[in-house]
C-alpha cells in the first residue's frame, strides 16, 4: 500500500495569500503546503481522504489515475470544497464515485452541493456520486481492505479518522477518547495533525501531538495540517523526537 500526501497545510494553505511571513516566502518546496488530503492506493484500490479546494491541482500533480472512493473526515471547506472537480473521473471511469461519510457530513454536502445530489433534471455533466454512510463504531470495506473509523473531536465537532491495516490517518483532532485511541494500537505509520506551538481551540499543538504519539506508540509518525506559524520545515524537523517527521506535499510512503 502506498500513501501519497496530496496536501499538508492548514485551512488557508501555505503560502497564505498576501502574507509576507518568512515561511510563506520560503523557496523550499517543503514549505509549500496545499490543503490536507492523502491518496491511498494499492494493486486494486485507489482512495482519497478528503477533497479540499486544491483537489484538482493535487490530482494533476500526483497523477492519480482513478478514484474508487472519497472518505471524508468532516465537512469543513478545507476538506470538501473541491468536490466539483471529480467530474473527469466520472467521465473516464463511467461510474458514480462513492463518497464515504458520516450522516451529518452527507447532509451538509447535500446542502452545499445540491446539484450533485439532484436526481431529477440533473445539470448535464454534474459530478455523479453514490453515498455510503459510515458510523464511528462500524468497520467498512474500501475495495478489498477494511477501514476502521476512529472518532475524535475537532473542538466541539465530532470527526472521523481512519485506520487501514497498520496505517492510520487523523487530522483536525483536538481531543480523543481512550476507547477510540485504543483502535490505534500496533500501527506502523500514524498521521496526525500538529498546527503550531501556540494553543488552538480545535487543533492539536505540536506538543499535544507529541503527547498523543507517546500514548499511541506507532513505529513512525508524520505530522500534517501545518500552519506557517509552526516554522520552516527544515528547522522544525530538527526539533522532533525520533521517528516523528513533518509530512510534506508529494511525499509518498510505502507500507
Ligand atoms: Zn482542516
Amino acid at each position: 500500500m502506498k500513501v501519497y500526501f496530496l496536501g499538508t497545510g492548514t485551512s488557508q494553505g501555505i503560502p497564505v495569500i498576501g502574507s509576507t511571513h518568512p515561511v510563506c516566502l520560503s523557496k523550499d518546496p517543503k514549505d509549500k503546503r496545499l490543503r490536507v488530503s492523502v491518496w491511498i492506493h494499492w494493486d486494486n484500490g485507489s482512495f482519497v481522504i478528503d477533497c479540499g479546494p486544491d483537489f484538482r491541482q493535487q490530482m494533476l500533480t500526483s497523477g492519480c489515475p482513478r478514484i474508487d472512493g472519497i472518505l471524508f473526515t468532516h465537512e469543513h471547506a478545507d476538506h470538501t470544497a473541491g468536490l466539483d472537480d471529480i467530474r473527469p473521473f466520472n467521465f473516464f471511469q463511467q461510474q458514480k464515485i462513492p463518497l464515504f461519510a458520516h450522516r451529518r457530513v452527507i447532509e451538509n454536502l447535500q446542502k452545499r452541493f445540491d446539484y450533485i445530489f439532484e436526481e431529477e433534471n440533473r445539470y448535464p455533466g454534474a459530478p455523479s456520486v453514490s453515498v455510503i454512510e459510515i458510523k464511528n463504531d462500524e468497520r467498512f470495506a474500501i475495495g478489498d481492505k477494511t477501514c476502521i473509523p476512529i472518532e475524535a473531536w475537532h473542538g466541539k465537532l465530532p470527526i472521523l479518522g481512519f485506520r487501514i491495516d497498520d496505517f492510520a490517518y487523523l487530522t483536525d483532532v483536538k481531543t480523543i477518547f481512550e476507547e477510540e485511541a485504543d483502535k490505534l494500537k500496533g500501527l506502523k505509520v500514524l498521521v496526525i495533525n500538529a498546527l503550531r506551538e501556540e494553543p488552538h481551540e480545535s487543533h492539536f499543538t505540536l506538543q499535544e501531538a507529541i503527547d498523543f504519539i507517546h500514548l499511541v506508540k506507532p513505529e513512525r509518525t508524520y505530522l500534517t495540517h501545518i500552519s506557517h506559524i509552526l516554522g520552516f520545515h527544515e528547522e522544525v524537523e530538527k526539533k522532533l523526537p525520533p521517528n516523528v517527521f513533518l509530512a510534506y506535499d508529494n511525499l509518498e510512503l510505502t507500507l
